[in-house]
């Protein structure tokens, strides 16, 4: 392996060289969608970066050495408001946005990892952790509820370095007479009759929410694991409790040695909220006619979210959404020109994903490799990012999408340009009618030497 690859921590706060455990069982662990509602185009955004992130780890060390695990969180008190509130059973809700959500992750192209373990199949192992804890001396039971004791964790609050006073604000959110220490967080919880509960030695109740990550990452992946992933605002409380939890009880210093975090997604430069009408689903971005006033195909959404560096905020814009989809019409027009097998995989292309996953220079390269008419290689470098992956015939544009008027105007322009000899403008234009979904022959007159140019759709 010549690559080197390199992550931001977000532990360290620094780019470092990836150190597997095992480099034959390398682990990851994503936070999974808590399963009451469809998934909105933000919650796309781990989604795909760490799809990507699992392709290069597969691509570096062999598929069969990377061990993806994505939770789904199927206890949780939004979904017990939310099957309320629509009067049907908790389990019906959960199955039947877990199949869309199933859905939705299929139709981006996101490989499925190798464990979905569900939060309501680890009650035992969550509370054989609070036991564990409680014997450590790290948990209290009070009131039906157990709590973290987080004063007796020397070093808490390490992944998110905020100012105690802040953590203290945050926690009093929800104070209680049963808490001892003021930070302190819920482990279990009590059950009323008609919530979803199980027996446990502190009564019928049910696991908080950051608890299932620490038992379900354990059970699947270990003690300690190379990577764990979410998107930035689980830094605090969730993965900050999701580090107190696992390493107090098993006492080790990390619970995983990188922490990745992708930053946030807005919408035509807003916040995303419901009170906007800004609100989108993947499921209506994919299937509706919802944004921009039309659908859109899957991998387009997956390309104008790799358009963007993953630790920085992204401007969700139809424009973006139409750039990616003429991107991805020239690279399968060439894709039917040529033919090709997946040629060899770029090394460039693999440097800039190396590099904490810069997957705008990776795509400058696909464009490049376009430019350059390298079928093959840009087929095998776009494979790695779960694009390409489509019958580029299924991309062919029908006549009635063309606009013959202007192809006609584009056409004479290039004649144009080619009669001056200016051949930059020539091929520039060359590539805009080509993006258009539109083959060109040219002919030269053998008697009057007369350029001329036809065209015809696909
Ligand atoms: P949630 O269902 O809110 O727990 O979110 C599931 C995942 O989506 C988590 O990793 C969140 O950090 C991430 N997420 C939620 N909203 C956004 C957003 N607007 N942009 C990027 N990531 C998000
Ligand atoms: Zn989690």
């Amino acid at each position: 392996m010549s690559a080197v690859l390199k992550l931001y921590n977000t532990l360290t706060r620094e780019r470092e060289i990836f150190a597997p455990i095992d480099p034959a069982r390398i682990r990851l662990y994503v936070c999974g969608p808590t399963v009451y509602d469809f998934a909105h185009i933000g919650n796309a955004r781990p989604l795909i970066v760490f799809d990507t992130l699992y392709r290069v780890l597969r691509e570096l060390y062999g598929a069969d050495h990377v061990k993806y695990v994505r939770n789904i969180t199927d206890v949780d008190d939004k979904i017990n408001a939310r099957a309320a509130e629509r009067k049907i059973s908790i389990r019906e809700l959960t199955e039947a946005t877990n199949a869309v959500f199933q859905q939705d992750v299929a139709d981006l192209n996101c490989l499925p990892p190798d464990v979905q373990p569900r939060a309501t199949e680890h009650i035992a192992e969550m509370i054989a952790l609070v036991e564990k804890l409680i014997a450590n001396g790290h948990a209290y039971a009070a009131d039906g509820h157990v709590l973290f004791d987080v004063p007796s964790m020397k070093d808490y609050g390490g992944l998110s370095r905020r100012p105690l006073d802040d953590m203290i604000a945050g926690a009093r959110v929800d104070v209680a007479p049963y808490k001892r220490g003021e930070m302190d967080f819920v482990l279990w919880k009590p059950s009323k009759e008609g919530e979803p509960g199980w027996d446990s030695p502190w009564g019928f109740g049910r696991p908080g929410w950051h608890l299932e990550c620490s038992a379900m990452s354990h059970k699947h992946l270990g003690e300690v694991f190379d990577i764990h992933g979410g998107g930035i605002d689980l830094v605090f409380p969730h993965h900050e409790n999701e580090i107190a939890q696992t390493r107090c009880a098993f006492g080790h210093d990390v619970m995983a040695n990188v922490w990745m975090h992708n930053g946030f997604l807005q919408v035509e430069g807003e916040k995303m909220s419901k009170s906007l009408g800004n609100f989108i689903t993947i499921h209506e971005l994919l299937h509706e006619d919802k944004f921009g006033g039309r659908a859109w195909k899957g991998e387009v959404l997956r390309l104008a979210m790799l358009r963007g560096a993953y630790r920085q905020p992204i401007d969700w814009t139809v424009k973006a959404l139409e750039e990616a989809e003429k991107t991805l019409q020239r690279w399968y027009a060439l894709l039917r020109e040529q033919k090709p097998e997946a040629g060899e995989l770029s090394e460039p292309f693999l440097d800039a994903l190396c590099d904490d996953l810069n997957t705008p220079k990776a795509i400058a390269e696909l464009h490049q490799l376009a430019g350059a008419g390298e079928a093959d290689k840009l087929l095998r470098a776009a494979n790695l990012l779960g694009l390409l992956h489509d019958d580029p015939a299924s991309w062919t544009k029908t006549a009635a999408d063309i606009d013959a008027a202007l192809v006609e105007k584009l056409i004479a322009e290039r004649l144009d340009a080619r009669r001056a000899k200016n051949f930059a403008e020539s091929d520039r234009l060359r590539d805009l009618i080509v993006a258009m979904g539109v083959k060109i022959m040219d002919a030269k007159d053998k008697q009057t030497g007369e350029l001329s140019t036809r065209w015809e759709v696909g």
